[in-house]
């Protein structure tokens, strides 16, 4: 056991704590895979959950980094088997959490990003309440969200109508939420969303390591 000489300054950082899963969402052009790769850049307690999905590579993914692109045979062979902690059909593909390692690492205290839809978010929180944080990310305004779905100029006026339709709707679901983050500056929606993540990770039901500190704050 620690005792509380050791644990001095330092002990919040060292308590044994359960893992959190921080589920970030945005409509696309809301800036949710810049924030991920930000916090697993400057943040070494948090991962990213690698998804399955059925749907193609695009150019420059990884198979196992950025999801594992799978059958929809393999697939169906995981739902079926239970493998999944959620899973959902989007834009005609299927998307799923794998369960097995997620549910080990939050026992040891790995903290998990994950960038799944409003229907994965869903589940989740109905199946892990209690280990699940989510957070959406807002455009400043729908003309910025246009512009940054335009792209380079070269998409036709209908495949922008699409996205913004998209976009939308992936916004009616704002309230599904537990934090709302505006991003009109991604160095300002970095940090509020860093302080979002260091306040849960303080939430005394997740510092399981508490109640023997405190035990030994409080002994005669
Ligand atoms: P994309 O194909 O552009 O990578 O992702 C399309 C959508 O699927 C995004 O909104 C993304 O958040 C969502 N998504 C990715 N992985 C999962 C998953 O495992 N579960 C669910 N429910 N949605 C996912």
């Amino acid at each position: 056991m620690v005792s509380a000489s050791q644990t001095s300054h330092a002990a919040g950082d060292t308590l044994a704590r359960r893992g959190l899963m921080f589920i970030l969402s945005s409509p696309s052009g809301a800036g949710k895979t810049t924030i991920s790769r930000m916090l697993l850049e400057r943040d070494a307690h948090i991962r990213m959950s690698v998804s399955c999905t059925t749907r193609p590579p695009r150019a420059g993914e990884v198979d196992g980094s950025d999801y594992h692109f799978i059958s929809q045979t393999q697939f169906d062979k995981m739902v079926e088997a239970e493998e999944f902690l959620e899973w959902a059909t989007v834009f005609g593909h299927s998307y799923g959490t794998p369960k097995a390692q997620v549910k080990a690492g939050l026992k040891e205290g790995q903290d998990y990003i994950f960038d799944i839809d409003w229907q994965g978010t869903q589940q989740l929180y109905q199946k892990l309440e209690r280990d699940v944080v989510r957070v959406f990310l807002l455009p400043p305004s729908i003309d910025e969200l246009h512009r940054r779905l335009t792209g380079r100029g070269t998409d036709s006026p209908e495949v922008i109508a699409a996205r913004m339709e998209r976009a939308r709707s992936e916004i009616s679901h704002w309230d599904g939420y537990d934090y709302v983050v505006v991003n009109d500056d991604v160095d300002a929606c970095f940090a509020k969303v860093e302080q979002i993540l260091a306040a849960e990770r303080m939430r005394r039901a997740r510092q399981t390591g508490l109640i023997g500190f405190v035990r030994e704050l409080m002994a005669p």
